[in-house]
């Protein structure tokens, strides 16, 4: 099982060049292997024969054009024509968009490097990367396992943070004891029944809300200022820092809740997001982007892999809002205000969202 643990960086002036260095060349490396790529296919497109005879360039023959891509990491430049391999696969089969020119301001400051006989390691509060040597490094978790890759990169208020890939051993398979059906939803962040029957509110935090509204006031603030000025740089500036703060906020807080449900229950039901058709509807979309669904849902499916716990996925049909938990009878769709409601049927009155939650226990069994 391959995890990934990740740390803040603090290189030194001559290391903090050579990272901006290696950000470069990828990203330079990566437009001129596409530019080739598209300048092929529009050479060859009428011809399948001539456009599958004519490979395009790999990375190493750039290599000789541009001299000064062997000033950094051989891995990082393999690893750049790799993700440009990924991009296409995902645009040819997964139906995602065609890859994009990586812009030097918008694109992310990253590159990955391999794991090449312990040419990367970990000594006391340094991490050995190749080319460069041993790197400061904050390491709050330890990890038992084999390290295969490493993924070095730059926020954009200037910290470094090393994202460590290590080959763990497989946890064993945990038999069901405790188990928890979860309603994802948007008055509360989540609601919680397990099979004692207790229930459970978790609402957004406060605080994460008040950041919120001061990330917006940021936005606007930005928007007044003329571009190009040093002004717009210095909003842009603490707009990113205010965005940095929200998103480790909220990855703050959903860690703590991911962790204790996975560490507490053996089975979780959660639901499947049905995103594409909440998303039409434009008054909902931030609020579900800001609620972090994708990101608890991926947090408890990891976490859940590394435990040994199972994650089960209701069918996205599943009318866990409309069942009566108490009878099973169909009380029919609500509108969202509608926060409490009588089943017609047994008579018992049900919290929306711990009746959902009720709901989708009973997929545990
Ligand atoms: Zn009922």
């Amino acid at each position: 099982m391959l995890k990934a643990f990740k740390y803040r960086l603090y290189p030194t002036k001559e290391q903090q060049e050579y990272f901006s260095k290696c950000f470069g060349c990828v990203r330079f490396l990566y437009n001129q292997m596409l530019a080739n790529r598209i300048e092929l296919y529009e050479a060859y497109k009428h011809d399948k024969e001539l456009l599958k005879a004519n490979k395009p360039r790999t990375y190493t023959s750039f290599k000789k054009d541009f001299p000064f891509l062997k000033e950094v990491d051989n891995l990082a430049l393999a690893n750049a024509q790799l993700n440009l391999n990924k991009a296409y696969k995902k645009y040819f089969k997964e139906g995602s968009g065609f890859p994009k020119f990586k812009s030097k301001k918008r694109s992310r400051k990253s590159y990955t490097t391999n794991n090449q006989g312990g040419n990367i390691r970990i000594e006391g509060n340094a991490i050995k990367l190749p080319k460069i040597g041993f790197v400061k490094v904050r390491q709050h978790r330890l990890f038992d396992g084999l390290i295969k890759s490493c993924t070095i990169s730059q926020t954009p208020t200037g910290k470094y943070y090393v994202s460590v890939l290590v080959e763990m051993e497989d946890v064993e398979w945990i038999p069901a004891k405790n188990k928890i059906g979860i309603d994802l939803g948007l008055t509360d962040f989540a609601v919680t029944t397990n099979d004692d029957g207790i229930s459970e509110k978790h609402p957004n935090p406060r605080h994460l809300r008040k950041a919120e509204k001061q990330l917006k006031k940021a936005q606007r603030a930005l928007s007044r200022k003329k571009i190009g000025s040093r002004n717009r740089e210095k909003a842009r500036l603490a707009l990113a820092k205010k965005h940095e703060k929200v998103a480790n906020q909220r990855k703050d807080f959903l860690h703590k809740l991911t962790d204790r449900i996975t560490s507490e229950n053996q089975v979780i039901v959660i639901e499947t997001l049905k995103t594409s058709n909440l998303l039409k509807n434009r008054k909902l979309s931030k609020s579900i982007a800001d609620a972090g669904w994708h990101e608890f849902i991926r947090q408890l499916e990891y976490k859940s892999a590394w435990r040994g716990r199972t994650v089960i996925k209701a069918d996205q049909w599943y009318a866990s809002t409309q069942l009566c938990s108490h009878c099973g009878s169909n009380g029919g769709k609500k509108p969202l205000d509608v926060r409490t409601w009588i089943c017609a049927e047994c008579g018992t009155v049900h919290d929306r969202d711990i009746n959902a939650s009720r709901n989708l226990l009973k997929l545990a069994n």
